[in-house]
């Protein structure tokens, strides 16, 4: 896997800390819960996206793009990991802005990652809900067409260059734990788009590690997500060039963290984000990584895992959206 074939920019503050969580893992009795603090990237606030980036970034840079279109959820974390990139390397930036969660709070369109995106200078439209992928790629088309240097990130920056950010986390995480003589047994994490489970899972088999990850979908259905992120691993297992591609038992995924729909809290999602912040001084957000580790909580209690197994919950970010949500968590 020499992923220095690969254009990239640097944008993040790599390697991110892997770190013990012993508090939460007494408070649960057991495993020995770990966390990868991808949260700590340190690119607008930080965040999962910001390694896809890199290497989306790098593409578009080599081919001389001077604007970038992506889209997503109102709160998208990718959107303003995107806008503050963009700001970093000197390219206009435009969002398209999903409609998605029904019902949201007051502050939910100008708070938390909205008015971060505002503030890194990216123009914002909003959508109702429907094939975003397609509208953002036609926007790209209709600035081509008027003479303008455009790049199409997808949604989540979720294709095989993107998710080299995640392979390049595999190999990131396996020489930290080789580095403390710390065996991983599982590793846990909220997947959306796809990107971070697909290149995790094309990285750690180009290394032959065998060690699990275990998928907490926050929208779609398990056996949806599992062929989404199947699909998308093989692409960069082949990209990459890791020979033999995944095996199809190797994905998986929980769609049971879900609740009501992408964006609607949970009481899983509000103990999970409460238990994290008090024990640990650790904040989660309400859409991936609350619902992330309401999985990993209920698969400990549910004796998912062995006592002594060590378990690395990769922390994705996206505590800017808590801004968007506070009526959640005003209580005592
Ligand atoms: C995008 C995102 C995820 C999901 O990652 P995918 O690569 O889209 O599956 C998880 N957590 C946070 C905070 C995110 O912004």
């Amino acid at each position: 896997m020499h992923l220095s074939r690969f254009p990239r920019v640097r944008l993040g503050h790599f390697p991110t800390p892997l770190e013990p969580m012993p508090a939460l893992s007494r408070a649960l009795g057991g495993p020995n819960l770990f966390i990868k603090r991808d949260d700590c990237t340190g690119l607008g606030t930080g965040g999962n996206k910001t390694r896809k980036l890199e290497f989306l970034m790098g593409e578009a840079v080599q081919q001389g793009a001077e604007i970038v279109v992506t889209q997503g959820a109102v709160q998208t974390n990718h959107g303003r990991q995107t806008a503050a990139a963009a700001a970093r390397l000197g390219l206009k930036c435009e969002i398209l802005l999903e409609r998605r969660v029904r019902e949201p709070e007051s502050g939910y369109e100008v708070q938390g990652n909205v008015l971060l995106d505002r503030l890194f200078g990216a123009t914002l439209s909003f959508h109702e809900p429907g094939d975003m992928n397609a509208r953002a790629l036609a926007r790209t088309e209709a600035l081509r067409r008027e003479g303008r240097k455009a790049y199409f990130i997808p949604g989540g920056g979720s294709n095989p260059v993107g998710a080299l950010g995640y392979v390049d986390c595999a190999v990131e995480l396996l020489k930290q734990a080789n580095d403390l003589g710390l065996r991983i047994d599982y590793l846990v994490h909220a997947t959306g788009s796809t990107g971070t489970q697909a290149g995790l899972l094309a990285g750690l088999e180009g290394m032959n590690t065998g060690i699990p990850v275990l998928g907490i979908s926050v929208r779609n259905p398990k056996a949806q997500q599992e062929q989404a992120v199947h699909a998308l691993a093989q692409a960069t297992a082949e990209h990459v060039g890791v020979k033999g591609g995944i095996d199809r038992a190797r994905v998986v995924a929980f769609s049971d963290y879900v609740g009501d729909g992408y964006g609607v809290p949970t009481p899983g999602m509000v103990e999970a984000v409460a238990l994290t912040a008090r024990s640990e001084g650790i904040l989660l957000d309400p859409v991936y990584s609350g619902k992330g580790m309401a999985g990993l909580i209920d698969l400990v209690r549910k004796g998912f895992f062995g006592r002594d197994d060590n378990v690395v919950f990769l922390h994705t970010g996206g505590a800017a959206a808590l801004f968007a949500y506070a009526n959640l968590f005003t209580r005592p």
